[in-house]
């Protein structure tokens, strides 16, 4: 069984990277490979139904798109994990960083 990332398949693909050409955010980067990255080459962003890659850096990952602005609310970053696979243990125990400054949004 393959163990490398759903990004993997995308850019073997060809498919430009919508977390970087749209800032729409994708957990490509953590997620199984095995679908063909079908979503972003739709212009979806992964929602991670493969379940989590072998090893997963989903710390990393929350903190790039927080800090890119693409999770204005870690609330919303949370619930980007707790769709597909919730319990998967790389996606439940996956605590989003509190809010900087630099990601608060106006009301924040
Ligand atoms: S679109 Fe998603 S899966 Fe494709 S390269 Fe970008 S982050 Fe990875
Ligand atoms: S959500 Fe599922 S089908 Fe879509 S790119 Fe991610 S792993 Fe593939």
């Amino acid at each position: 069984m393959a163990t490398h990332s759903v990004c993997e398949e995308c850019k073997r693909r060809g498919s430009a990277c919508v977390l970087v050409a749209h800032g729409t955010p994708c957990l490509g980067p953590v997620t199984q490979a095995g679908c063909g990255a079908i979503c972003p080459a739709y212009n979806r962003g992964c929602y991670g139904c493969f379940g989590p890659k072998e090893t997963p850096n989903a710390p990393a990952l929350s903190e790039h798109l927080l800090a890119a602005g693409m999770a204005p609310e870690a609330d919303l970053l949370t619930r980007l994990y707790r769709t597909f696979n919730a319990a998967a243990r790389a996606f439940a125990e996956e605590r989003p960083p509190a809010m900087t400054d630099a990601t608060r949004t106006i009301d924040g």
